[in-house]
């Protein structure tokens, strides 16, 4: 649904450049969930932006509407950052707030950035992922739900001249002259043995993913007495990248798992603020507790399109046993 896609080399390249693209950097701050994997973090560091965590919402695991306006104020009065991005996670395959998170960028004047590395082939209110925010990022990398063989990326955005910059940075900075005319410059080209399995791979994705949405019900269905499973609110399709459900005695049903050959896996062990690489933006234990939470709950089934029903039979009475 929208007109320019770049294909790059990574989700986190994709990222980079998004943000590069905008001038961001030193001195400005960007607001993202602290559940979340962290190149989302990286990302903002890497361009020498402060990234400012936001605590999430405990049902949909998203970036929590209430703590990024009240995260977007306390910069505003209490800090020397500018508050200039957001970036919001699709987590698991779930489409973030972007009706709310739309409305709080607008009304901030805040360049919004979709993280939708974990959603392509997702929807909200009938609108695919890609075309909620003015630039969306994805990833290839094989365990995303369109997966190459090796690393891959895309860019979509709604404006041609930011997609004539993002080609600009993705190619050492080049221009149509080509001369250098950037000096935001990467070799960030999307592999063209990648391309050729993702234009296999995109024949078959509606079936595929069809097919995990199918696997998600099942799921759902047997599970949703036992566990809490990521709720999906009216008006939102999960890609279902990972079927992640909330436990509060994890290790007692990793037992259970584990006895019966299942494997699985969690994320995410900690929430960005907590990891060594970010101590450093000032924040503490505490400081977001559903994230923290979640990092103590959370525990990913297996989900991939060639599962049989039979297999999710298994996985949930394994669960329900523990
Ligand atoms: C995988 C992932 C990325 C990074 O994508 P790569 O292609 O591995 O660089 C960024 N954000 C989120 C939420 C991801 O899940």
């Amino acid at each position: 649904g929208v007109s320019d896609v770049v294909a790059v080399s990574s989700g986190r390249d994709a990222l980079l450049i998004a943000l590069s693209a905008e001038c961001i950097g030193r001195g400005d701050a960007v607001f993202v969930p602290a559940f979340t994997f962290s190149a989302t973090a990286e990302a903002v560091t890497s361009c020498g932006a402060t990234p400012v965590f936001v605590d999430i919402d405990p049902d949909t695991f998203n970036m929590d509407i209430d703590r990024l306006e009240e995260a977007v104020h306390a910069v505003e009065r209490g800090s020397d950052l500018r508050a200039r991005a957001v970036i919001a996670v699709d987590i698991f395959g779930l489409p973030a707030d972007y009706r709310k998170i739309g409305e709080i960028a607008d009304a901030q004047g805040l360049f919004l950035l979709a993280d939708a590395a974990q959603s392509f082939g997702s929807a909200l209110d009938g609108r695919r992922a890609g075309d909620h925010a003015p630039v969306t990022a994805f990833s290839f990398y094989p365990t995303k739900p369109l997966g190459a063989m090796g690393d891959g990326g895309a860019l979509v955005s709604t404006d041609e001249e930011r997609a004539e910059r993002f080609r600009q940075i993705r190619i050492n900075g080049r221009g149509q002259t080509g001369l250098q005319e950037s000096e935001l410059a990467m070799t960030a080209r999307l592999d063209t043995i990648q391309a050729a399995v993702l234009l296999c791979k995109l024949e078959i994705f509606d079936e595929e993913l069809e097919r995990r949405r199918e696997l998600a019900n099942l799921y759902s269905g047997m599970l949703s007495n036992s566990v809490s499973v990521q709720a999906i609110p009216e008006g939102f399709q999960s890609a279902f990248a990972l079927y992640t459900v909330r436990c509060r005695d994890r290790e007692r049903v990793i037992k259970a798992l584990s006895d019966a050959g299942i494997g699985y896996g969690i994320y995410y062990s900690a929430p960005l603020h907590l990891h060594p690489a970010f101590h450093k933006y000032g924040f503490g234990e505490g400081d977001l507790p559903v994230s923290e939470l979640l990092c103590s709950e959370v525990l990913s089934l297996p989900m991939h399109p060639y599962l049989a029903d039979e297999d999710v039979e298994k996985v949930c009475e394994a669960v329900r046993s523990a």
